[in-house]
């Protein structure tokens, strides 16, 4: 008997995962295959919106993924040479989600516990099976895999920026990668002390260019642009600790836990389907990490495709299948990597007066009752996930 399954999701990360909690939790049966021995422990998001917190109480998980984080409910843009700040409360949106703050925990953390809760229901979850290949017909797929060959009936292509099923499709993946590097340096220097009037979520100007400072249980990450191309240089152990000793003299000597340099790209695939085979999260678009959208958007993408396809494998028309690609593409494309790429742009912004001009637009923004709201909605991803709907 060949070996298949009604679902095969490629890829164990947070998208991948999302996809077959949802599609486990209402009985169809799905198996999810990672190249990797585990999941993937690298410092990466840890930025969870208030509607991807929702998605993940529907999935189950809301309870057990908010005790492993902090909850932040406001965040600042701020000068850092001044101190001046513009503020955003997120209890302004409270009647528009669950959850009105962000929470601040690391994605392997929710990787584990969807694995946890998988298993728990039967779900294989294959570690050590990479996806070669794979072929289609308009009945089943076969895709080989470093253990063997496997039948689908349909497979959600959730393997990452460098994705085995996109490539096997022959999906071009446009846009553009940035030269300039930028690191992320995790450390349990404590910010809050140092800086006690900042958010635990706090985005700089400042005269030396821009950073970020996020907080977590028990560590602060710091984002930071040193200004060059090559990573290991943008690594350079006393770069960063020259970087962190202009954010607060003390942090110089910091305990440093995790140094992580990376590139960033805007990219978005033209198709977000391909027949039987689909492509969601980082397989399918890439965009720069400020505003922290793109795991959550990538699970946007599987709870929209997991909720069309449920109806599909129920008898509908596969023709609404499109409409993932149609929502999904137009949101990215249109929404999601120009918002992050402005963001990018907006801290970026070198001169002090132009930032102190941007900082008073922002003030006036957060004293504004209907303005602040309408801009809340935007950066929690509530407005793409609304629009997306909109989409026919
Ligand atoms: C430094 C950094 C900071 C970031 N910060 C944020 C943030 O604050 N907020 C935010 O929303 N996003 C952030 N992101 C982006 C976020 O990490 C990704 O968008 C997210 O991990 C995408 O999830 P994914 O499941 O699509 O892909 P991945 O997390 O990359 O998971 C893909 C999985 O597929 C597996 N795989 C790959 N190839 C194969 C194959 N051939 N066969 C089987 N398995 C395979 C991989 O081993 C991996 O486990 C950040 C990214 C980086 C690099």
């Amino acid at each position: 008997m060949p070996d298949t399954v009604p679902v095969l999701i490629v890829g164990a990360g947070p998208v991948g995962l999302s996809a077959a909690l949802a599609l486990s939790k209402v009985g169809v049966e799905v198996r999810v295959l990672e190249a990797a021995d585990d999941v993937d422990r690298s410092m990466r998001a840890s930025t969870f919106h208030p509607p991807t917190l929702d998605i993940i109480e529907s999935l189950g998980l809301g309870e057990r993924l908010l005790a492993c984080g902090l909850k932040v409910e406001t965040f600042d843009l701020r000068q850092h040479d001044t101190g001046e700040y513009a503020r955003f409360d997120l209890f302004a949106i409270r009647g528009e989600t669950h959850h009105p703050y962000r929470l601040q925990v690391e994605q392997h953390r929710y990787c584990d516990l969807a694995v946890e809760a998988l298993q728990l229901q039967g779900v294989e979850v294959r570690f050590g099976e990479r996806v070669e290949t794979l072929q289609q017909d308009d009945s089943s797929v076969t895709v080989s895999t470093s253990a063997g060959t496997i039948g689908a009936d349909w497979v959600i292509g959730a393997d990452g920026a460098a994705s085995a099923v996109r490539e096997s499709l022959g999906v071009e993946y446009g846009g553009m990668t940035h030269t300039h590097s930028s690191v992320l340096v995790s450390t349990p220097f404590a910010f809050h002390e140092a800086l006690p009037d900042i958010s635990d979520i706090t985005y700089c100007w400042s005269d030396r260019g821009q950073f970020s400072l996020l907080r977590l249980k028990n560590s602060w990450r710091a984002s930071l642009y040193p200004g060059v191309e090559d990573l290991d240089e943008a690594a350079n152990e006393e770069c960063v600790r020259d970087w962190l000793a202009y954010i607060h003299p003390d942090a110089h000597d910091a305990e440093l836990l995790d140094v992580n340099p990376y590139r960033v790209h805007e990219r978005c695939v033209d198709r977000f389907r391909v027949g039987r085979v689909f492509l969601a999260g980082d397989a399918a678009h890439l965009n720069p990490p400020s505003g922290g959208m793109g795991m959550n958007g990538g699970i946007h993408d599987a709870m929209n495709l997991s909720g069309k396809l449920l109806r599909v494998i129920d008898g509908a028309d596969p023709e609404l299948l499109e409409r993932y690609h149609r929502q999904r593409h137009t949101i990215v494309s249109q929404r999601i990597i120009p918002q992050a790429s402005a963001n990018r742009g907006r801290m970026g912004v070198a001169d002090r007066d132009d930032q102190m001009e941007l900082l008073s637009r922002y003030r006036d923004i957060a004293a504004d009752e209907a303005r602040c709201r309408e801009f809340l909605r935007r950066t929690a991803m509530i407005t793409s996930l609304r629009e997306a709907k909109d989409i026919e």
